[in-house]
């Protein structure tokens, strides 16, 4: 059951006080230099990281509010660069349908999968689409999530799309919750009354305009795929949403190597996710493009499938992320789970998995406000983790529950 945070609350007068985090045990910041930072102490002012200090002495005399960590361990807010937040209903039915033998695809053709989303979706009323939202968040937060990506995606019409980007909207402004950066992803799958094609049609001449101009989205994001988007499709649509001033991502190669992450390369996207099935060929050509891998291990957990092979892509040196990619086929809100996936189950370094949900995320999904997220140093946004213990290294290693004791979220204290 999710607890209810307590919020340290501060005046106005005060919120533009110090607070000085002090008595770290171990502290990783995943700065280039000296990431494992013997430093015992942040000072905080506003919701930015002022100082690390190795004492307190200078603040000693002052007003600053001081908060004792005990000893406990303290890592870089985790950043969710993949998640289908807005949707209602479930699907947890389909589960017998996959242990039958039957493929996503197959159980799409039924009338399940997506569509089944899509409709209970347009049923529920903007409110409860909203509470909905405010519940995930609250649950991510208690795993120490402090930013989302938000993707649309279960409307699949100009109307249910830009009623899911006006609900991510209204819980952007939400207090004490993650920060979030919308993602319209209109090109998701098609309902029955259209073919790729026409949909594909309608997305262009209606569908992306109308959200452009609502100016309520960050990124554009198509699901790539054989059987879904083709590549000359995905390649129309991802062009005129940059035209239009959207980043750009990208749902590739989940199922097969089907050519998305040659299209990822040669349009330079920001990240292009799943990826389980693209060639070492492409994935050196989205590296030399630029392009970001987002790994998303919870998907092939929760369907059975198997997980690529991280060593030999880290061994190519070839930069990835790591996110929930929440939707309905996979109720996993904690990054730390992810975490435990890469470490516990794939043989990754627990500084490389924190990497990937901190620093790397962050470069495919950036603050709209331009202030440095994913790493502990001065200048840097004031979102960080206080873990139960006093190890760093214990942010990944326990799986069914959350490693969290409290966060620093955009400058405010926030105890559970
Ligand atoms: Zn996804």
């Amino acid at each position: 059951m999710f607890v209810e945070a307590i919020v340290l609350q501060l005046s106005p007068l005060a919120s533009t006080m110090r607070t000085i985090y002090h008595n770290i045990g171990s502290m990783q910041t995943m700065n280039d230099i000296d990431s494992l930072s013997k430093g015992k102490a942040i000072a905080v002012k506003d919701n930015k990281i002022e100082n690390i200090m190795d004492s307190i002495d200078e603040f000693e005399s002052s007003d600053a509010q001081f908060i004792d960590v005990d000893g406990r361990s303290i890592v870089p807010g985790f950043i969710d660069g993949h998640s289908h937040l807005l949707w209602a209903g479930d699907r947890f039915n389909e589960h017998n349908l996959r242990m039958q033998g039957k493929s996503y695809a197959e159980i799409a053709e039924m009338g399940g999968g997506i569509m089944e989303t899509v409709r209970q979706t347009r049923k529920v009323g903007a409110e409860e689409l909203y509470s909905i939202g405010e519940n995930r968040l609250k649950n991510a937060l208690r795993y120490g999530t402090t930013f989302l990506e938000a993707k649309t995606g279960y409307g699949l019409s100009t109307e249910h799309e830009l009623r899911l980007l006006s609900v991510v909207e209204q819980l952007k402004s939400v207090q004490n919750l993650p920060s979030i950066h919308s993602t319209w992803m209109g090109a998701h799958a098609v309902t029955p009354e259209h073919t790729y094609d026409s949909y594909t049609d309608e997305i262009l001449s209606d569908q992306l305009p109308r959200v452009l101009e609502s100016n309520l989205a960050d990124s554009a994001d198509v699901f790539c795929e054989p059987g879904w988007f083709s590549v000359e499709q995905s390649e129309d649509i991802l062009r005129a949403s940059r035209k239009g001033g959207l980043r750009l991502r990208m749902h590739v190669d989940e199922f097969s190597d089907g050519g998305g992450g040659e299209l990822a390369a040669e349009l330079r996207v920001r990240t292009a996710d799943h990826a389980h099935h693209t060639s070492m060929d492409t994935r050196m050509k989205m590296k030399d493009a630029g392009v970001m891998t987002g790994f998303l291990p919870g998907t092939p957990y929760c369907n059975g499938d198997d997980w690529p092979n991280f060593a030999e892509i880290h061994n190519h040196d070839i930069p990835f992320s790591m996110a929930t990619d929440f939707n309905p086929n996979c109720h996993i809100s904690s990054i730390p789970f992810i975490g435990s996936l890469a470490v516990q189950r794939n043989g990754m370094s627990p500084f490389d998995a924190l990497a990937c949900v901190t620093r790397q995320a962050a470069k495919s999904t950036p603050r709209s406000d331009g202030l440095e997220q994913g790493v502990i140093k001065p200048g840097a946004v004031a979102n960080f983790n206080i873990l139960n213990s006093k190890h760093w290294e214990s942010w990944c290693m326990s799986p069914a529950s959350s490693p969290v004791h409290s966060i620093c979220l955009e400058g405010t204290h926030i105890e559970f």
